[in-house]
């Protein structure tokens, strides 16, 4: 058997302690047993999110939470601003296609996250604009958005702002209530190092009365029936309480080492493969580099296809391509959860290995050495 790293933005690895406590044997969802795991999983998850806004669990992966936010907060009579700048934002503009939300797209180029200004200079071209939708760690180009200015003009404007956080809660800062965001979301297998499954949100009370003013086609991922079972600590439908089993675990992990432990750890890893990349006569792809995970534009020379694959099965790095217009161009590589920084100088050297293999001219180790150097500062 042949150990397997996964590198990629999401699943992450899960930790072992994480999935024995998941192999505990079954418990029934409508007992006292659910009822006191989730009441202490919602602590944490405000904890988590820096809210005092409530937190509902869905059972589906971050889309599945995500499309409840939207749909919710977006009923009859309101238009929606979406901010697109990458993949995982197109996917909030087909929600509002899809369920025939009022939208307008503010489109960014690539590698850039969105800031106050063009969020400003939208509003000011269409009035009827009265929610933004905003992914704050943009995954298929690696680019941070500026959620804690935009807060504050969808505060001024009075405004609700929706924040896509899959893969920037619990791993970068995200200061939901200090920085008046309405609604948060974030998924199980990013930064949770849990398998795929949860799609968690936390719902402000501005949201909340949003969500009453209105009913949306929807069912299964229907917010206002999450409100009513968070009354009692119970879900409207059957659990995956496996995973919140799991979830509770990682938790109780995440606030025994502190937000801000994580944060700075995550930062150094990214820190690091960006000058092991620049180090290696590299590129790093994004303009507005994200911390929880680092694209490295490929040389012309470079098959990256070939690239990856013999990261995988020779050296047991699996790392994520790029994805639409980048597919072919960038290899990404997480920093979230469950990865230090001697499984990233390990997938460094993989790299180098495998571009040295392509024929790729480079000093042997320059990466390594550029990111030892910075861990072995950071780590005193
Ligand atoms: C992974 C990811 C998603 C999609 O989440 P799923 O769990 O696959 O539904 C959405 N947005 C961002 C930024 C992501 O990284």
């Amino acid at each position: 058997m042949k150990k397997l790293r996964l590198f990629t933005p999401g699943p992450t690895m899960v930790p072992e302690d994480v999935m024995l406590e998941m192999a505990r044997p079954m418990e029934h969802h409508r007992t006292g047993f659910y009822r006191d795991m989730y009441k202490e999983v919602h602590e944490l998850l405000q904890y988590l999110f820096q809210t005092q806004a409530s937190c509902p669990i869905f059972t589906g992966s971050g889309t599945s939470a995500m499309e409840g936010v939207i749909v919710g907060c977006c009923p009859p009579g309101h238009k929606a601003l979406v901010v697109q700048n990458g993949k995982f934002s197109e996917r909030w503009t087909k929600v509002c296609q899809t369920f025939g939300i009022d939208h307008t797209v503010l489109e960014l180029d690539w590698g850039f996250g969105a800031k106050a200004d063009h969020i400003r200079a939208a509003m000011d071209a269409d009035e009827k604009i009265d929610t933004i939708i905003v992914v704050h760690s943009e995954t298929s180009t690696t680019a941070l958005s500026d959620v804690e200015s935009i807060a504050k003009l969808s505060r001024e404007r009075d405004a609700l702002l929706l924040v896509d956080g899959i893969t920037a809660v619990g791993a970068i800062p995200v200061k939901m209530d200090e920085w008046g965001v309405d609604t948060y979301v974030t998924g199980s297998q990013k930064a949770l190092m849990l398998p795929p499954g949860l799609g968690l949100a936390a719902v402000n009370d501005r949201a909340w009365s949003r969500i009453d003013s209105g009913t949306m086609p929807t069912l299964y991922n229907d917010l206002k029936a999450y409100r009513k079972s968070l009354e009692t600590w119970d879900a409207p439908y059957t659990p995956a309480l496996t995973l919140v089993r799991g979830l509770l675990h990682v938790l109780r992990g995440i606030k025994e080492r502190s937000l801000e432990a994580i944060w700075a750890e995550t930062s150094m890893l990214a820190e690091g493969t960006r000058a092991a990349a620049e180090a290696m006569g590299l590129k790093v792809f994004a303009t507005d580099t994200v911390d929880s995970v680092t694209a490295i534009l490929m040389p012309e020379s470079v098959d990256e296809g070939a690239l990856r694959k013999t990261m995988r099965s020779k050296f047991g790095f699996q790392i994520a391509g790029g994805q639409g217009s980048l597919k072919g161009k960038i290899i990404r590589f997480s920093h979230m959860g469950y990865v230090d920084a001697f499984d990233t100088i390990g997938a460094i050297a993989a790299l180098e290995m495998a571009l040295t293999q392509q024929g790729y001219g480079m000093r042997i180790g320059a990466g390594v050495s550029a990111a030892t150097a910075i861990f072995a500062d950071k780590m005193k």
